[in-house]
């Protein structure tokens, strides 16, 4: 049996086209059907369903032998245990800063004051400033990371954008392009081992149908 880890939603949807290609074809929809573990076109093949930020934990320790995952997430989890052997293109947007449009973040910045940063995203957001030597302190969030510095909680946000529609919607601009983020596939690294013969198949096929 092979177990394929995903998230509902936007990585589902755009994962459907890359598994057909393998020949996978999930029997139910998760947004309809609520069933946590979906069958297959392929008996041997099952999808389990889970949070965006557990599919790393999940193909970690073996519960499932493939996963996709943004390297958003990928990048919080640290990737202990996973081989990452695709870039799958798809989810695509991309991590970046934003501040309230009235804010000055480059004379923050350039006089070193030390901003208040929130963020689902701890270790990005510690890395790239870091880097940059602003100091921060960080505050974590697990979700609406744009209404921290309206509720004024946060100087400045660590967070995705693809169109930028919520940020303009609440009057936030985009002050820094940190990195552009994609949907990655991941392996866990004794599964390849053991189950080579039935796993690299798959992944080929997935290769093959990457846009
Ligand atoms: P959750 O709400 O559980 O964090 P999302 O469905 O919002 O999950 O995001 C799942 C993944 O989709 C993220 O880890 C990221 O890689 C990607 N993603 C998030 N926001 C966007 C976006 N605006 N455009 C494209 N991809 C995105
Ligand atoms: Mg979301």
């Amino acid at each position: 049996m092979i177990t394929i880890a995903l998230s509902k939603g936007r990585i589902f949807e755009e994962t459907l086209p890359l598994l057909a290609a393998a020949g996978i074809v999930p029997l139910e929809n998760p947004e309809q059907s609520r069933k946590l573990i979906i069958g297959t076109s392929r008996p041997d093949v099952r999808v389990v369903i889970v949070r965006a930020s557990d599919v790393p934990t999940y193909v970690q320790y073996g519960a499932a032998d493939l996963g996709i995952a943004g390297k958003d997430v990928l990048i919080e989890h640290g990737g202990t245990g996973l081989y990452q052997p695709l870039d799958l293109k798809i989810a695509q947007c991309r991590m970046c800063v934003a501040t309230p449009a009235g804010f000055d973040y480059v004379a923050a910045v350039r006089r070193g004051a030390r901003l208040r940063v929130a963020t689902k995203y701890i270790n990005t957001a510690r890395e790239h400033f870091a880097a940059k030597g602003v100091h921060v302190d960080l505050i974590k969030l697990y979700g609406s990371m744009e209404l921290a510095p309206l509720a004024g909680l946060a100087d400045a946000i660590v967070d995705l954008v693809s169109s930028g529609g919520t940020l303009r919607a609440n009057h936030l601009v985009e002050v820094e392009d940190i990195m552009p983020i994609s949907s990655r596939l991941i392996v866990n690294q004794a599964s390849l081992k053991m189950k080579r013969g039935t796993l690299q198949p798959v992944i080929d096929a997935i290769e093959g149908a990457i846009q």
